[in-house]
């Protein structure tokens, strides 16, 4: 019975949230739960089982556990009834961002976020200000607990967000050290990509007979989208938008955009150049939001241009593109842009404009995608107007001739009785036409050569990539040494060593911007050598403890920092 019962949820309505909870879901644009949601919420509400969740990343789960949390929240209890952890500082911001979002209308509900990278001091100070809910880090949390700033000797219930993520950065021991002391009376919800055997042993030794549930597809990507991405200039992105728009004349696609802002600009632009566009984003009201989708259901609208969050409830299953304007900050929403095209056993194509810096994640996409991109030229004046010409040429062939022409016939060819054939067929495709030949006339070359950096963002980026290469002290052989020693340190100083090198391309300004993050200034701090594997930065003796506290076992870049004090 459960299953159907599940399947049949469809609303936010039907999974047993409260007012207040949907109102702010609603204006969050949520139009119908996720399956995560629509799978986990009401179970939550009404029985009180641990719960493993196999989901992917970006499916929805923080609201998943995140509603129910709230809803369950005793606000005139000042202690800490919820704890959070997940793998990153970055997560740890979007989960209570996300929360904060949710209890728009609960008031009162404190939720303080607490992770490594950055000052302890203040983070102690808003844990002393109550908080209802804390999303942490493992090992900032533990560090707060031996400091007793943190207290969760009371809490209700512990979500351990991506938890195989977590395992996959070495926060084995916290996770541990932290999952003993939580009261045996919690209840426990794991959510996880993957079932790795040391996630298992997570559920098996510190969670009370799990149900074990599996929702959606794995984190990669559908079987058959095809990924393409345009590599150019910074300020060529939105012509090149155009251009691949134009090579696509059948085109029905949703292009994706990073803010709500970008979202309005582009579909403006697109407007203003003759394109079947609109945008949908949170800023709009219901009402609009409904003319839009309705219009471009009815393919009146070419090109729907949306945020992520807008375009989650969309339900369009014959797209012929998905693109990405630009890439989404969390990789993950890649799998779920990509996933809209390709549906109903169709080919789906997506596609990224780029430019050199987002390089990188396109290596990190194909990563967890498990897929490769192509890199495609982005075409020029002539394949576009060919392109263009003969789907003008076909539709003509298409279009239905009905009865009702024969009566205009003989006015029809009187008035074109002294125009010869071929000239007749350049005056009636050229009607059509000349927006793209005017257009196209003095065209550009948008490609850039693969190892060019001359785009316009990417001018800092040489610059910086540059100062990077000079920075780094070379060997006699010309290769970066790996660990060298930087001799004596100056006086009053001494040495923190971070395992943070040329590898993970860092340069000085990264350092001292770190050390500003832990309430280090400029003045505190000295010579900075940067080796191929690590790099050592003297700093004043009275502050080098602290760094080191601060720092050890906080990320950069995904990369979990171990720091010393060489003396
Ligand atoms: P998460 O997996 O929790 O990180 O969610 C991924 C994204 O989906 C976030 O941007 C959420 O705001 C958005 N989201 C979550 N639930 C819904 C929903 N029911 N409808 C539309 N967007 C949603």
């Amino acid at each position: 019975m459960r299953a159907n019962f599940q399947d049949m949820v469809t609303d936010f309505l039907e999974l047993g949230l409260s007012n207040e909870i949907l109102n702010a879901v609603a204006e969050l644009g949520f139009e119908k739960p996720t399956p995560v949601q629509a799978r986990i919420i009401p179970q939550l509400i009404v029985e009180n089982r641990d719960i493993v969740c196999l989901s992917q990343t970006g499916s929805g789960k923080t609201a998943a556990f995140g509603l129910p949390v709230l809803e369950y929240l005793d606000r005139s209890n000042p202690g800490t009834q919820v704890l959070i952890l997940c793998p990153t500082r970055e997560l740890c911001r979007q989960i209570s961002g996300d929360l904060a979002n949710y209890a728009k209308y609960l008031d009162g509900v404190k939720i303080v976020s607490v992770y490594g990278g950055a000052g302890i001091q203040g983070q102690i100070k808003a844990l002393r200000n109550g908080a209802h809910i804390i999303v942490a880090t493992p090992g900032r949390l533990l560090d707060l607990l031996k400091r007793e700033a943190a207290d969760i000797s009371g809490i209700s219930t512990i979500v351990l967000d991506e938890a195989d993520e977590m395992l996959n950065m070495g926060f084995k021991d916290e996770l541990d050290a932290i999952l003993e002391q939580a009261p045996e009376s919690r209840r426990s919800l794991l959510f996880s990509a993957t079932l790795p055997k040391e996630v298992e042993r997570i559920a098996k030794s510190y969670m009370k007979d799990p149900e074990i549930v599996t929702v959606g597809e794995r984190n990669a990507g559908a079987e058959n989208v095809e990924h393409f991405y345009y590599l150019v200039r910074e300020e060529d992105r939105y012509a090149a938008m155009k251009r691949i728009a134009d090579y696509n004349p059948d085109i029905y696609a949703i292009v994706f955009c990073k803010t709500r802002e970008e979202t309005q600009k582009v579909a403006d632009a697109l407007q203003r150049d003759g394109y079947d566009a609109d945008a949908l984003h949170g800023d709009l009201s219901q009402a609009q939001r409904d003319n839009v989708m309705g219009r471009f259901k009815r393919k009146a609208l070419h090109m729907l241009v949306a945020t992520d969050v807008a375009a989650r409830g969309i339900d369009v299953s014959d797209l012929s593109h998905v693109i990405n304007y630009n890439l989404p900050q969390e990789i993950e929403l890649y799998t779920h842009r990509s996933g809209r095209t390709g549906r109903a056993d169709k080919k789906g194509v997506s596609i990224a404009i780029i430019n050199q810096k987002e390089k990188g994640k396109i290596k990190r996409i194909e990563a967890v995608i498990r897929k490769q991109f192509t890199r495609l030229p982005i075409p020029g004046a002539r394949e576009i107007c060919e392109r263009q010409l003969s789907h003008l040429i076909n539709e003509i062939n298409n279009a239905e001739v009905r009865e009702d022409i024969n009566s205009f016939m003989p006015t029809i060819n009187e008035l074109w009785n002294d125009v010869p054939k071929e000239e007749l067929v350049k005056k009636i495709l050229s009607y059509e036409f000349n927006r793209f030949l005017d257009y196209y006339r003095k065209a550009k070359d948008l490609n850039i050569p693969e190892k060019s950096r001359k785009d316009k963002s990417g001018k800092g980026k040489e610059k910086e990539s540059r100062a990077r290469e000079k920075e780094i002290p070379a060997t006699r052989n010309g290769r970066k040494s790996s660990d060298g020693d930087p001799g004596i340190c100056e006086k009053g100083f001494i040495w923190l060593r971070l395992n943070l090198g040329y590898r993970d391309r860092v340069i000085p300004k990264d350092i001292i911007g770190m050390m500003k993050t832990c309430g280090i200034g400029k003045h505190a701090v000295g010579k900075i050598e940067i080796y191929n594997e690590c790099l050592y930065v003297a700093l004043k003796d009275k502050v080098a403890d602290y760094a080191r506290s601060e720092i050890n076992g906080a990320y950069y870049d995904r990369k979990r920092l171990n720091a010393s004090l060489v003396k």
